[in-house]
């Protein structure tokens, strides 16, 4: 099949990681189209998160930062324009491991449409990813349906931020859900060709018997 555009990057999921991955996708000079299944972005961040929503985990117990990047330039400007706390840093949190940084979810909502505009990042809401195209074992694209019907759309990357690997499951990936104290039980292992880590941050998770699991 012939497409008239064959996108660089397609990310699936417009959650915390898909806006980030989006932005990175675009910022490489990628044309890059992000996928949502709701009419928002943000996942748990503006769908099911509390009122206030912090970044945890941006500074290690010995108050070093471990995470950067994006989420710091997304706090820096809702710190700079009023909608974020100070970083909560050590010994208020040394018992728990880890600090917060509050931001105003909702004025996140409004930065990462403003961002995605900045960025050239094109968006499809109110899409559900079904499926993904595939060239034997190449992903090609992916199937999505929307108000439109059901539509291919072709990329060269397709990254899957859907917090449960359901493009990966889609794709046909092999996946193993940990469970109990072998891993935590919101980390997918996905094992394909070139990949080797623990691949997936998934929120809700659920054990789905019908899920290709390895032994
Ligand atoms: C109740 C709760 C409170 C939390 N509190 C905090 C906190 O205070 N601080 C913190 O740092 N972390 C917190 N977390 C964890 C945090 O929410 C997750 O780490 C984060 O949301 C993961 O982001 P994500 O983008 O991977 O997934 P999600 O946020 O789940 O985003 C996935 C996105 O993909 C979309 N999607 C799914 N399937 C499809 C599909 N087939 N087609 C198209 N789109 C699809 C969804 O609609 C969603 O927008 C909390 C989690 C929960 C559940």
């Amino acid at each position: 099949m012939s497409y008239t555009t064959v996108y660089d990057v397609i990310v699936c999921g417009g959650g915390t990681s898909g806006v980030a991955a989006a932005i990175s996708a675009a910022r490489t000079g990628s044309k890059t189209l992000l996928v949502e299944r709701t009419g928002v972005l943000g996942g748990q961040m503006s769908l099911s998160g509390p009122p206030g929503f912090a970044y945890a985990r941006l500074f290690n117990p010995q108050g070093k930062r471990d995470i950067g990047g994006i989420v710091e330039e997304t706090y820096q400007r809702l710190y700079r324009s009023g909608h974020a706390l100070p970083h909560l840093r050590y010994p208020i949190r040394e018992k728990a491991g880890y600090g917060f940084s509050y931001v105003d979810p909702d004025w996140w909502v409004d930065l990462i449409f403003t961002m995605m505009e900045e960025e050239g990042v094109q968006l499809l809401l109110d899409s559900l990813v079904v499926g993904v195209t595939k060239e034997e074992n190449k992903v090609t694209g992916i199937v999505v349906e929307n108000a439109n019907g059901r539509n291919e759309i072709a990329g060269r990357v397709v990254i899957d931020c859907t917090g449960e690997g359901y493009v990966a499951i889609q794709a046909g990936c092999e996946i193993t859900v940990c469970q109990g104290t072998k891993c935590s039980p919101i980390l997918w292992h996905l094992p394909w060709t070139g990949w080797t880590g623990n691949g997936f941050y998934s929120t809700s998770a659920p054990i789905r018997s019908s899920f290709p699991l390895s032994s």
